[in-house]
C-alpha cells in the first residue's frame, strides 16, 4: 500500500517539481455517543480510568474547549457530516429524517481518492450515503444481539455490541478495504448511551467502589431562570426502571441471560424490598450508584475497544499513515445539577471530547484551548485528504491547530442553538460562548441567563441584568446578532415546531 501511495511524490520529484505532493493519511473517527469528557481520564475525571483514550491523549493532542453546535445525539450526527448548522442541514432535532443528497464531506473524501465506510451507530433515518461500505445498527441501537443493517440488508450479530462494531472495523480494515486507497472509516458506538447495559465480562467490576458524588447532585437550579426547574431528566424522578435496570432491554441469549439476570436480580429484589422505606436522598445516592456504575462500564467497554483498535494500527504499521480521531455526539450530565442526559447549553453537556493523534504532525501530549466545535470536523477531514470544503460548510479546518500553529485569528465566539423542545423538559434555546462569558436565551419565554465561567465555572447562578455585567451583556447580545447574522439563521426556527 505504502509503494503505490508513494509513488506520485516519487514521480514528481523526479521529473522536477519541488513541491512533493501530498501525501493522503487514512483518517480513523471513532465516535461515541454521550460520552461526557468528565467520563474521561484524559479530561481529569474523577470516576473512570480510560488508558486507551488517555493514549491517544498522550501520542496526540487534547483539544479542551470542542462544543457541539445543538447538543443532542442525530443533530451533531448531520453536522458533523454536512459541515453545516443544524437549520441548514435540515435534522435540527432528533425526529428529523437526515437528507442524504446533500453535500457530505465523505462524498467530498470519495472523489479525491479515499475510500469511506461507516460501522456502527447511524441514527439518521435514511440510509447512509456517501459510503464504499456501511453496517450500521438500526436505531439507537441494542447493547445485546443487535440488528444491523449492512449496505441494504439485515444482518443479525451475537455478543455485545460494542465488541461487535469494533470486531466489523477491524475486519473492514484487515481484509474488506482496499489496500491502495486511502481510507475514512468512521466507527461508531451506541455506548455509552441509555439504556446502559454493561458487557457479562464487567458485572460487578464497580461493586467494590463508592463513586464520588458530583458536588451538585442536590442542587435546586435557583441561580437560573424558570427553564432548568422544568427539567424532566431527575436522578431522583426520571430514570424509571428501565434506566435502572430494574428492568432490562436488549433480547438476550439464554445463556447471556444467566449472567446477566444472574448479576442483576437479586440486587434488584434487595433493593426493591426497602425501596418505600428509602427517604428521597438515599433514593437519589441509590439511583446515582446504580446507574453511573452502568454509564462507566458501558464507557469502559468503549475504552477496550479503542485500545484494540491501536494495536492494529501498531501492529498492521498503518499507524504511522492514520490520522486517529476520538470524540462523542455531545457531553452529558453525570449526575450533575441532579441530572442524567444532555441538551442544555451549560458546559457539561455542551462540551465535546476530541482527542486527535497524527504521527509526526502533531506534538505528542499537546494540549489546545481554542474555541473548536464539531461545525469544524467535516473541514478539518478534508483538508487532511487536500479536498476543497463544499462552498456552503460553515466550519473551520482544525489543521492549522493539529499543527500547533498559533492561530491569532481564530474565532472568538461560537453560536449555539438547540431546537427539539419538549425532550427531558429542555425549552428550545440559542445562545453564544466565548472563553470567558456564556449568554443564553430561552426565546420562547423570553428568559435570559448569563454566565461568568471564570467567576462561576459551574454554572450555578446567572448574572444576567445584574448592573456590574452590563457591559459585557450587552456585548454578548450583540455577538449573538452578528452570529445569527453570519450563520444565517432564519427567523423560522424561532416558530413553533410542527
Ligand atoms: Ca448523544
Amino acid at each position: 500500500m505504502k509503494m503505490a501511495r508513494t509513488l506520485p511524490c516519487l514521480l514528481l520529484l523526479v521529473s522536477g517539481f519541488a513541491q512533493a505532493a501530498p501525501k493522503q493519511p487514512n483518517i480513523l473517527f471513532i465516535f461515541t455517543d454521550d460520552h461526557a469528557p468528565h467520563a474521561i481520564s484524559a479530561y481529569g475525571s474523577e470516576l473512570i480510568q480510560t488508558p486507551n483514550l488517555d493514549r491517544i491523549a498522550k501520542e496526540g493532542m487534547t483539544f479542551e474547549r470542542c462544543y457541539v453546535t445543538n447538543s443532542i445525539c442525530a443533530p451533531s450526527r448531520a453536522v458533523i457530516l454536512s459541515g453545516r448548522h443544524s437549520f441548514h442541514n435540515g435534522q435540527m432535532t432528533n425526529g428529523d429524517v437526515f437528507d442524504g443528497s446533500q453535500v457530505t464531506f465523505p462524498k467530498l473524501l470519495r472523489k479525491v481518492g479515499y475510500e469511506t465506510a461507516l460501522i456502527g451507530k447511524w441514527h439518521l433515518k435514511s440510509d447512509p450515503t456517501g459510503f464504499d461500505r456501511y453496517e450500521v445498527l438500526y436505531g439507537q441501537g441494542s447493547y445485546y444481539n443487535p440488528r444491523m443493517k449492512r449496505d441494504g440488508k439485515e444482518v443479525k450479530h451475537v455478543g455485545y455490541t460494542t465488541d461487535i462494531i469494533t470486531d466489523l472495523s477491524l475486519q473492514w480494515l484487515k481484509e474488506e478495504r482496499d489496500p491502495d486507497k486511502p481510507f475514512m472509516l468512521m466507527s461508531q458506538h451506541k455506548a455509552p448511551h441509555g439504556r446502559w447495559e454493561p458487557a457479562l465480562r464487567h458485572l460487578g467490576a464497580l461493586d467494590e467502589v463508592e463513586i464520588p458524588e458530583p458536588e451538585t447532585l442536590f442542587h435546586d437550579h435557583s441561580g437560573k431562570t424558570s427553564s432548568a426547574s422544568q427539567h424532566k431528566m431527575g436522578i431522583l424522578e426520571h430514570l424509571g426502571d428501565k434506566r435502572l435496570m430494574l428492568q432490562y432491554s436488549s433480547q438476550f441469549t439464554p445463556e447471556q441471560f444467566k449472567v446477566f439476570d444472574g448479576y442483576f436480580r437479586p440486587r434488584n429484589e434487595a433493593f426493591l424490598a426497602k425501596r418505600d422505606s428509602m427517604s428521597k436522598e438515599e433514593l437519589t445516592r441509590w439511583h446515582y450508584q446504580r446507574w453511573i456504575r452502568n454509564y462507566l462500564l458501558c464507557a469502559k467497554a468503549v475504552d477496550e475497544n479503542v485500545g484494540r483498535i491501536l494495536e492494529y494500527l501498531d501492529e498492521s504499521g498503518l499507524a504511522e499513515d492514520t490520522v486517529v480521531i476520538y470524540s462523542s455526539d455531545q457531553g452529558f450530565y453525570l449526575g450533575d445539577y441532579g441530572w442524567f442526559d444532555k441538551r442544555w447549553m451549560y458546559e457539561l453537556s455542551y462540551r465535546m471530547p476530541l482527542l486527535v493523534r497524527w504521527p509526526g504532525q502533531i506534538e505528542p501530549k499537546s494540549k489546545n484551548r481554542d474555541l473548536t466545535s464539531n461545525l469544524d470536523f467535516a473541514q478539518t477531514f478534508l483538508d487532511l485528504a487536500g479536498a476543497q470544503p463544499d462552498p456552503k460548510m460553515q466550519g473551520v479546518s482544525l489543521v492549522p491547530l493539529l499543527k500547533g500553529r498559533d492561530q491569532k485569528n481564530w474565532r472568538q465566539s461560537l453560536y449555539y442553538h438547540y431546537h427539539e423542545g419538549g425532550g427531558h423538559g429542555v425549552a428550545r434555546h440559542e445562545g453564544v460562548k466565548t472563553a470567558r462569558h456564556k449568554l443564553i436565551r430561552f426565546y420562547e419565554k423570553d428568559e435570559w441567563e448569563l454566565y461568568d465561567l471564570k467567576e462561576d465555572p459551574k454554572e450555578l447562578k446567572s448574572v444576567y441584568d445584574q448592573p456590574e455585567y452590563a457591559k459585557i451583556q450587552g456585548r454578548m447580545r450583540r455577538e449573538l446578532d452578528r452570529l445569527r447574522k453570519e450563520y444565517e439563521v432564519p427567523t423560522s426556527v424561532y416558530q413553533a415546531l410542527k
